[in-house]
């Protein structure tokens, strides 16, 4: 879509429905003349908005002599907004009536729609913020746990941009020695001491290594980390489910763009986002470790970074969680098995909890007497915290950051053994560009 920015647009920036507020948002050089057009003093008098600036205001909006809402204009002057031209801020009553009416007042005068994300886009062009900011604010709106929280508004206020301008800046400034050592050839002098560059290189490459591995973290901290719970029928999967969703169902925001393919089953246990990946299918499926191989199991552990593998410690010995351990391990790949005997409440167990306990981690619960529930939630925090592990304190979320990051990298890498083989100025120059 190309999109034009010398007009003036118009949205409601608040969630669409009735409401106690609402605010509608225009931005663009008409926002104060559109607004001025049907803001008035409570008593009905003319208000002149162009000399404002970072000023709130009490008043009414009305149109042909029919006052429509009691509301509060922010005037925000250019260059100081959120877009960098002319923002007018309505707050109104939040009946959508009173929404539709102001939007078609609006569009009346002269401003158009915005589209999806254009006001940030207005930011961007106007060098408000760079597009890792940008693209931050989308994932700040549609964080739902405390955790994508934090790393979406870090991004946004700069943190990535800021270490990312500061490795550019130091490879600028060497591929810059380098280009003036090529005005001197005949003389064959070196200004970029190659030692120091070499060193400069395989500091980026360990700083941007560090960042592509963050990013797996990242796209778990954002998207929610996966977790299967697998098992034969009856095991007690769709018990401990509904447990575990009960209280901590994530609250997930419908704004568009934002949805997610599976809603129901997201959890936050301590602000961290858990994905239960559907295994509905493999209730019916009869004895799911036997067709592993050939069932939507295999699929759904594949994309698991956690499977709990859930056995009925009532009917089974440690032998067979022993066998279907080893048959599960090839399976999940590198993903972590979280073994949970369940139904501890039936009788006393003591003998297969002794037979099982060479089984590093394996936990022991009552789904539907809600025993040991906690300690299931712990452990699932402290996988979760073991991933984290070795990584910085900035987090790649953006596939497309990761994208450019490993290209980056694989330049960086070509550069180093430019340098190590004594390649020329100007090709090594190249690389570094
Ligand atoms: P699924 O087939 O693995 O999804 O198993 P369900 O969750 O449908 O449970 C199968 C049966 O086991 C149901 O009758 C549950 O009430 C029962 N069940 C589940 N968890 C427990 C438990 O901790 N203790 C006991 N005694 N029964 C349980």
């Amino acid at each position: 879509m190309i999109y034009q920015t010398g007009d003036t647009i118009v949205a409601l920036s608040t969630a669409r429905g009735t409401s106690a507020i609402a605010m509608i948002r225009l931005s663009g050089p008409l926002a104060k003349t559109i607004v001025a057009r049907f803001f008035f003093t409570a008593d009905l008098k003319p208000v002149d908005l162009s000399k404002h600036s970072r000023v709130a205001r009490f008043g009414v909006i009305a149109h042909e002599g029919v006052i429509l809402d009691e509301v509060i204009v922010t005037v925000f002057g250019m260059p100081h907004s959120y877009t960098g031209e002319d923002v007018v801020e309505i707050s109104c009553h939040g009946s959508l009536y009173i929404q539709q009416r102001l939007l078609q007042m609006f569009l009346g005068a002269g401003a158009r729609g915005a589209e999806p994300g254009e006001f940030t886009l207005r930011a961007f062009m106007a060098g408000r913020m760079d597009l890792s900011q940008a693209e931050a604010v989308s994932d700040l709106i549609s964080s739902s746990s405390a955790v994508s929280h934090q790393v979406a508004m870090k991004q946004m206020r700069g943190g990535f941009s800021e270490k990312i301008r500061l490795l550019r800046h130091n490879l600028v400034d060497f591929a810059s020695l380098i280009e003036l050592e090529l005005d001197f050839s005949e003389e064959d002098v070196e200004f970029a001491d190659r030692a120091d560059l070499l060193a400069l290189v395989d500091r980026i490459i360990a700083v941007v290594t560090q960042l592509v591995s963050s990013f797996e973290l990242g796209n778990v901290i954002k998207n929610g980390v996966p977790v299967a719970i697998v098992g034969k029928p009856n095991a007690g999967k769709s018990t401990l489910l509904n447990v575990l969703l009960q209280d901590e169902r994530a609250i997930v925001s419908e704004i568009p763009g934002t949805t997610r393919d599976i809603i129901e089953d997201e959890l936050v246990i301590d602000g961290v986002l858990f994905r239960l990946i559907d295994t509905a299918g493999l209730r019916t499926t009869g004895d799911v470790i036997e067709q592993i191989g050939v069932n939507r199991a295999y699929e759904a552990m594949q994309r698991s970074a956690i499977v709990i593998y859930l056995f009925d410690a009532h009917e089974y010995s440690a032998a067979d969680v022993k066998g279907d351990l080893e048959a599960l391990r090839p399976v999940i790949g590198s993903s972590h098995l979280l073994p949970v005997a369940n139904k501890i409440d039936r009788e006393d167990l003591s003998s297969l909890e002794s037979e099982l306990s060479d089984f590093p981690g394996i936990l022991f619960i009552s789904a539907k007497e809600k025993r040991n529930i906690e300690a299931l939630r712990n452990r699932l925090l402290e996988l979760f915290d073991s991933m984290a592990e070795g990584t910085g304190d900035t987090i790649v979320t953006n596939a497309r950051h990761a994208e450019a990051l490993k290209s980056a990298r694989m330049a960086l890498e070509k550069t180093r053994k430019g340098l190590t083989e004594g390649l020329p100025g100007d090709l090594l120059a190249l690389e570094i560009r």
